[in-house]
């Protein structure tokens, strides 16, 4: 089988770029795009910013103390949506497989178009990818090239800014090693501990395990990194990854669902219910950074169906009028349609799924959220930290009784 040819293609500092090209006198100056402090954070740092170790995601107060010169905008995302659009039709000129990982980010899968563009090598494709986005916007991309996703990935963002760089598949496992375990696709806080504590500081580390060692090596790691993980995590720090470009990706759907151990008649455990599996499809949604603006409630009853095993099932869903990827929006959305009274109990299963995907800066919702975060956003960015840290169980909205937890919530991941 011949290597895929990645790119990944990722704008410099996207949003400060746009106010630097549109605004000349803002050329060279320390400036963030987000709000300003007390209670702002940074959305997008211009390279002269990040000079004083300001990022994105930094409480604008912070970013003022490191740098009192510091200019803030507001930040114009129609603006930037629009830029968006035209750098993603420049993207789909050189391949139909475009995965957008945000508004300025992509995956593009050039295996099959090596030919139609003129049987170019990659990095001459890349190039030329480059200087397009340039003349016919004036803003700078840069393009890591690998043979899987998370190379080009880490290629794009080792070159930046204006970066150009190729992993050739025979280079993978040298590049890979130096980099710290936690550069690793899949690695959270929780696993990188047990992998720092069982001597496994690099990837090159974890690539240099023998295939029939890592059983044993799983076991002693712990931290619920299971045999079967731990040798997935082993083949992608070789550089051996399946997972392909998924130019539909938004048309996905985010569920999770239960069965009840017993046929459930009261609506205060449906209800609960709801609430854990809205929080589990949020967390899931803004760990992947994007939105649904579709919430689906899945009820299953107990009236048998002709087919051994089969139960009669409904679904009800709800369009809002923004995407969202908060967990109690998405609970009060499914209440509602349980609440609708039209579905018949009791009920053998219950599930909530969040349709109509899209990157999350690209959301509607997202210009406030951004820009001037509501508590919401705070709050759900605490219950991330936590969950990573301690799991699921540790932490639950107080939404008055919610505590008592349904009898088995098995979650099972939905779609
Ligand atoms: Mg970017």
């Amino acid at each position: 089988m011949t290597p895929r040819v990645i790119l990944h293609a990722d704008m410099d500092a996207f949003y400060a770029s746009v106010e630097q090209r549109d605004r000349p006198e803002l050329r060279g100056l320390a400036l963030v795009v987000g709000g300003k402090p007390p209670r702002g954070v940074v959305a997008a740092a211009s390279y002269e910013a990040r000079r004083f170790g300001i990022r994105s995601a930094m409480p604008s107060v912070e970013a003022l103390r490191r740098c009192p010169e510091l200019v803030f905008l507001p930040g114009d995302m129609a603006k930037y949506s629009r830029e968006s659009k035209r750098i993603f039709a420049i993207f789909a000129r050189y391949s139909p497989d475009v995965e957008p990982l945000s508004l300025d980010e992509a995956f593009i899968d050039v295996t099959h178009c090596l030919r139609a563009l003129g049987d170019a090598p990659p990095l001459e494709i890349a190039r030329r990818l480059k200087a397009d986005v340039l003349r016919e916007t004036g803003l700078c991309v840069s393009v890591g090239i690998g043979p899987v996703k998370m190379i080009a990935k880490i290629a794009s963002d080792a070159s930046k800014p204006d970066g150009l760089l190729e992993v050739q598949p025979g280079d993978v496992r040298s590049f890979l090693a130096p980099l710290p375990i936690g550069r690793l696709w899949g690695v959270g806080p929780v696993t990188e501990a047990a992998l720092l504590r069982a001597g496994l500081a690099t990837v090159g580390a974890l690539a240099q395990l023998d295939v029939s060692d890592l059983a044993r090596r799983a076991a002693r790691v712990g931290g619920g990194c299971t045999p079967v993980a731990l040798e997935r995590l082993w083949r992608l720090a070789r550089g051996e990854d399946a997972r392909g470009v998924e130019p539909d990706r938004e048309a996905r759907s985010y569920g999770e669902e239960n069965t009840f151990a017993e046929d459930v008649h009261d609506l205060r455990t449906l209800g609960d219910a709801i609430g854990q599996h809205a929080e589990a499809v949020a967390r899931r949604l803004r760990k992947d950074q994007v939105a649904g603006t579709v919430v689906r409630l899945k009820v299953k009853s107990t009236e048998r169906l002709a087919t051994p095993g089969k139960y009669r099932q409904y679904s009800r869903q709800e369009s809002l009028p923004e995407a969202t990827d908060d967990g109690a929006t998405i609970a009060r959305t499914a209440r509602a349609l349980l609440a609708r009274g039209d579905l018949p109990l009791p009920v053998r299963l219950i599930g909530v799924a969040v349709a109509g995907i899209r990157p999350r800066a690209a959301s509607m919702g997202e210009q406030m959220s951004i820009f001037a975060p509501p508590r919401a956003r705070e709050l759900n960015r605490a219950l991330d930290t936590i969950t990573a840290r301690f799991g699921t169980g540790a932490v639950r909205r107080g939404t008055g009784g919610a505590d008592k937890a349904s009898p088995t919530l098995g979650v099972k991941r939905g779609e």
